[in-house]
């Protein structure tokens, strides 16, 4: 039984432009779900479902990234093959339309999990993955190609970022189990709105933001990088599931509630094909779709909780 779900950033609970985006959700679940149902490969069905995604203005990856203090936009991407726990990722990316293709192309073409900045452009290049021009990112729209942040503001700039970063958040991601029992992830974002010029979160990070392994599960997070970060957060869900004999649903809510020290999401798929997704934020955008049946999505709180 194949499974795809995705999640589009967790954060606020704004209603206007709702339908928009379970309608891109839902977009995004039937790219994944149609690979999956021909019996593609997991890892393909997170990737299709991210880039429909990184289209969509409406979230903070690919077009709708947010901009740094700088008025620029960096990206991060990473995915993450169950099957031999492989992974590509790029952090720091300028002008590529989908991160997440070129975190494929560090996987599938080179020896290396993370490429950044000019280095991960230039892979793009040499792979015909495809550039954007400032125009196509709403947010370097209208300001003046990225004045330098004015020195002696990286504290202003910590406090702000610390304070403003969930309501900004839209990351998106998927996760996905195939037809042969591989999982899959993958995750996209611009990061915090207004961060400081390279900074980097933990989406593009295995095990951090990202994570899969066969046997296992399968996690793309959102929230507080620095806290997913420092708290391994996605890897944890994976050690909980793995030794811990907990399920995806117990490991991922304690991680979240009781390890991570910060606010976020997951979207969480176990090889038998069970879905979490739990958030400790008001909302947390998202949407699973099972092998022959209708997409579903939700942004608030599930009933009943
Ligand atoms: N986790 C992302 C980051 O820190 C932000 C988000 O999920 O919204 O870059």
């Amino acid at each position: 039984m194949s499974v795809i779900a995705v999640h589009g950033g967790a954060g606020l609970w704004r209603r206007e432009g709702e339908d928009e985006v379970h309608a891109i959700l839902r977009e995004a679940l039937q790219a994944g779900g149609a690979i999956l149902r021909r019996g593609g490969k997991a890892l393909d069905a997170v990737q299709a479902a991210v880039e429909i995604l990184e289209d969509a203005p409406r979230f903070n990856a690919g077009r709708g990234a947010v901009a740094t203090a700088d008025g620029t936009v960096e990206l991060d991407a990473c995915v993450m093959d169950g099957v031999g726990r492989r992974a590509g990722a790029v952090a720091c990316v300028r002008g590529i339309r989908h991160p997440v293709a070129l975190a494929r192309a560090v996987l599938d073409h080179t020896p290396h999990v993370l490429l950044v900045g000019a280095g991960a452009e230039r892979l793009a290049d040499e792979y015909g993955i495809e550039r954007a021009d400032d125009a196509w990112f709403q947010e370097v729209q209208g300001l003046a190609g990225g004045d330098p942040v004015p020195k002696g503001q990286a504290p202003a700039l910590r406090r702000a970022a610390a304070q403003t970063p969930i309501e900004e958040s839209e990351t998106v991601g998927a996760v996905a189990v195939d037809i042969g029992g591989h999982v899959a992830a993958a995750t996209s974002t611009g990061g915090m709105k207004g961060q400081w010029p390279g900074r980097v979160g933990d989406a593009p990070l295995p095990g951090a933001g990202t994570f899969a392994e066969d046997g296992v599960c399968a996690v793309s997070a959102t929230g507080d990088g620095e806290a997913f970060m420092t708290s391994v957060a996605a890897h944890e869900v994976a050690v909980l599931v793995r030794h811990g004999k907990l399920g995806i649903e117990e490991a991922s809510s304690l991680v979240l509630r009781s390890r991570i020290g910060g606010t976020g999401g997951m979207v969480v798929v176990s090889p038998r094909g069970e879905v979490a997704m739990p958030f400790t934020t008001p909302a947390m955008a998202r949407g699973v779709l099972r092998e022959d049946e209708q997409p579903w999505t939700a942004i608030g709180p599930d009933p009943g909780n």
